[in-house]
């Protein structure tokens, strides 16, 4: 109950403080730049939340703290992003790793995206109640897949179903393709093959099966799809990732939720503005990205329709990226060129 008041006081306040950013109302970074009411106020640079409920009783509260940051030697806090009809936890793990962990609402049944940090995913999975029932692998890279095995031996409430779409994956028993689905207790989830970073890269599509649901969910895009770029084309073609993100990825909903697989974003929007230096929308996601960051909270999730507004390599059509790979005119070949110049690009 506490907890909950402190998180939508933390929400509130954290919404507040990039529309003041965007504003341009942030001026100096010790003095107050939000204020709720009589009782709250923000500074910048600190944030450090002053709450009061009578000028004579103050006490302050460290706002990293408040929100479980980084005793643990994480790279960002842990977070939870509430959907129609699921909970998304996001946990960090490695340098720069995101595991996730989705909860279905009605039946508290779960599963894990990429759970290479076994222990913490068990201890999470303890701390909440939930049935853990499914690992949901990406690609077959050490640092998505490594931790499948250690899970499966730790796991001893019952059979893990380890889902991916390549042979190297370790502890693999449930092999998908392109249209499978099953469900995380009462959620739906739809699989999208999309090989380039490894073969058989999958992406996850995870929705709310009411119709009535009031959102397009979630889609774990693991290091296909980051938040302003994309993976590295280590196994593929220019052709597949333009099939990959501007065919299969782009058809999803544009309030699609994208978790993706590594905290790149700061890195990608670099990139991404040296592609569009005039893009509004980059320059803004990078201001807010750095914030977010100073207080190692993560920037996941972003949604389909912001990356096709911002990300360089989903606007592969768009005349002002196609000029800049030296007026390609095939968006394919403005692809490649997009990727080749990634590779070698210093942030
Ligand atoms: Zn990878």
């Amino acid at each position: 109950m506490l907890s909950s008041a402190w998180r939508s006081v933390a929400n509130s306040v954290e919404s507040q403080l990039t529309a003041a950013y965007f504003r341009g109302s942030i001026r100096s970074s010790r003095a107050p730049i939000c204020s709720f009411g009589a009782g709250i106020s923000i500074s910048k640079r600190f944030l450090v939340l002053q709450i009061c409920s009578s000028p004579s009783r103050r006490s302050l509260v460290n706002f990293q703290k408040l929100r479980t940051v980084g005793l643990r030697g994480m790279h960002s806090t842990l977070e939870d992003v509430a959907l129609a009809g699921m909970q998304v936890k996001i946990l960090p793990a490695l340098q720069d790793n995101y595991m996730y962990l989705i909860i279905d609402n009605k039946t508290k049944e779960a599963a894990v995206v990429d759970p290479v940090d076994p222990d913490l995913v068990i201890k999470t999975v303890n701390e909440e109640k939930v049935t853990l029932k499914k690992v949901l692998t990406t690609h077959h890279h050490w640092d998505h897949a490594g931790g499948n095995e250690k899970l499966v031996k730790l796991w001893t409430s019952g059979e893990l179903k380890v889902y991916g779409g390549d042979d190297r994956i370790g502890a693999l028993n449930e092999k998908v393709r392109q249209n499978d689905t099953f469900n995380i207790g009462s959620l739906n989830v739809m699989c999208l093959s999309t090989p380039c970073h490894t073969t058989g890269h999958i992406c996850y599509h995870v929705s709310a099966a009411d119709d009535a649901a009031a959102d397009s969910g979630a889609v774990f895009t693991g290091d296909t799809l980051f938040q302003g770029g994309c993976g590295r084309f280590f196994e593929g073609t220019p052709e597949e990732m333009y099939e990959a993100l501007c065919t299969k990825l782009s058809a999803l909903p544009d309030d699609t939720k994208v978790f993706c697989g590594h905290e790149y974003t700061l890195q990608n929007m670099s990139f991404a503005r040296h592609v569009e230096p005039d893009n509004q929308l980059i320059q803004q996601r990078i201001e807010w990205a750095k914030l977010r960051r100073a207080s190692q909270d993560p920037t996941v999730p972003s949604t389909i329709g912001e990356e096709k507004s911002w990300n360089p390599f989903m606007r592969v059509h768009e005349s002002t990226v196609q000029k800049h790979t030296g007026n390609t005119t095939n968006p394919i070949e403005t692809m490649g060129k997009l990727r080749k110049e990634k590779d070698n690009f210093k942030a």
